[in-house]
């Protein structure tokens, strides 16, 4: 298939029934304007409608048109740092309060999934070690789990991988049985109906182009009008632009890529991947795969480039990182290729809370389909004045770098290095 014939639509998007654009104006005023209608907003959106405020979600491109239609799906504990790394920097109370975050996004997905059909697939991952000494890493830590956050685990040896996965790339790894996967564009559509239903506008295409202070509260310039709100969330994650430099200086928007292979058959995937589940890996720079929700499909995603690029250029590179795993794909012919920002933070935590006035909640780091619409509900919460919306990670500094202004330039040369340490394996 030549790159033209490539779709570089998200290949979730492309079966979804997604809304055609909005067309109607914007109110003059409303109590919380939301921006960005991705899960977090969306989220949020549901919490301040269902109480009664007047919720209009704006965003600069169609529903979801950021990271919320174009992720992997796949459902996972996100917290990055450990436990020990947290309790160093903040203490034992507060570490174990952030991861304990961290498993309850999951819950509250799981959860959500019995009311938005979302193709919630209960089929767990498998995380393959990229060296010996990786999967020897992966034992100690299964074993040692900090009391009160142990996730089930089980360990998988090499000489038992083929039953999770048909290659020798790994030396073995271990399973994560409660992690799952979504179909990204139903979690959304599911999403704004929740919103939507709860009262809430959603407008797409209205990009905010400016946010001033007034009196009361804030007026937002957007080209169908400005918009007086009482409050504001700011839900642009890794598409956080001009319109707030404090917080474009601290989130770092990394593209994440994606190759869909065409229809191979059920039983071709069962062959590569025999249960069904999520893969990903112990390398720095790490991959990503799984079966498509219709079990026809190998979705993979990784870190394709060392600048930013066009998908479309990414396709080689993503093919032979494919492949590296996974030979029997060599004939494979792929159909879909897209691209989308994560947004990383400095010390590799979401944040939320407000600056200036503003409420923000973003940075999950790749890992938003359980954080963002968990964080997003309970930003919505502490919107409303209520307890149940605090969180472990209220208050934290929400750190940026000298020098940083929302362009990543430090990215080449970090990926390059994360390679090498990758290709030595250490
Ligand atoms: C390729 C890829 C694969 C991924 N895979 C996974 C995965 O398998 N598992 C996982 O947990 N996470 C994954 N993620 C991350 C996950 O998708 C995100 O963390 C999550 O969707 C973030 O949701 P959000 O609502 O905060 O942000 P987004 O969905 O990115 O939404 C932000 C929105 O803000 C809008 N916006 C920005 N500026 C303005 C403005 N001025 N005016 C109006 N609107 C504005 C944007 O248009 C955008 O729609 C992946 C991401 C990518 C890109």
């Amino acid at each position: 298939m030549t790159p033209d014939a490539i779709s570089t639509v998200p290949l979730w998007v492309q079966g979804a029934a997604m809304p055609p654009p909005s067309t109607q104006a914007v109110p003059a005023s409303v109590d919380v304007l939301i921006v960005g209608a991705g899960y977090t907003g969306l989220a949020a959106a549901r919490e301040t409608a269902a109480a009664g405020r007047s919720t209009l979600v704006l965003d600069a491109g169609a529903l979801g048109a950021g990271c919320s239609s174009r992720n992997g799906g796949q459902v996972a504990y996100s917290i990055k740092p450990s436990f020990e790394t947290l309790r160093a920097k903040f203490g034992a109370d507060v570490a174990f309060g952030i991861c304990r975050e961290g498993l309850d996004a999951v819950t509250y997905l799981r959860s959500l999934a019995q009311e938005i059909d979302c193709e919630w697939r209960a089929a767990g991952c498998f995380f393959g070690a990229h060296t010996a000494r990786h999967f020897s890493r992966m034992v100690r830590d299964a074993q040692n789990q900090p009391r009160g956050l142990e996730q089930k685990i089980e360990i998988v040896p090499k000489a038992e991988q083929h039953g999770e996965i048909a290659t020798d790339f790994y030396h073995g790894g271990c399973v994560y049985p409660d992690d799952a996967s979504v179909d990204p564009a139903r979690l959304l559509l599911g999403l704004e109906r929740r919103a939507l239903e709860s009262g809430a506008s959603v407008v797409d295409r209205c990009p905010v182009s400016a946010i001033e202070r007034t009196g009361d509260g804030f007026a937002a310039l957007t080209p169908r009008g400005v918009v007086q709100a009482r409050q504001v969330l700011l839900a642009t994650n890794g598409y956080s632009g001009p319109l707030s430099p404090w917080h474009r200086r601290r989130v770092i928007p990394i593209g994440s890529y994606q190759i869909a292979t065409e229809p191979l058959g059920a039983e071709r995937v069962r062959a590569l991947i025999p249960r069904g589940r999520n893969i990903v890996d112990s390398r720095r720079v790490v991959v990503y795969f799984r079966p498509s929700a219709d079990g026809e499909r190998i979705v993979f995603g990784g870190r394709a480039a060392l600048a930013e690029k066009d998908p479309l250029v990414c396709v080689p590179r993503l093919r032979q990182m494919m492949e590296r795993i996974l030979p029997q794909l060599k004939s494979a012919r792929v159909s879909h290729a897209w691209v989308g920002w994560v947004a990383y933070t400095f010390d590799t935590l979401p944040h939320l809370g407000r600056h200036d006035g503003i409420y923000y909640c973003m940075g999950y780091c790749g890992q938003g389909v359980p954080l963002a619409p968990y964080f997003g509900k309970r930003i919505g919460q502490q919107m409303l004045g209520l307890k149940e919306g605090q969180t472990a990670l209220d208050g934290l500094p929400f750190p940026s770098r000298p020098y940083y202004y929302g362009k990543p330039w430090f990215l080449a040369p970090s990926v390059l290095a994360y390679r090498l340490i990758d290709a030595l394996g250490l």
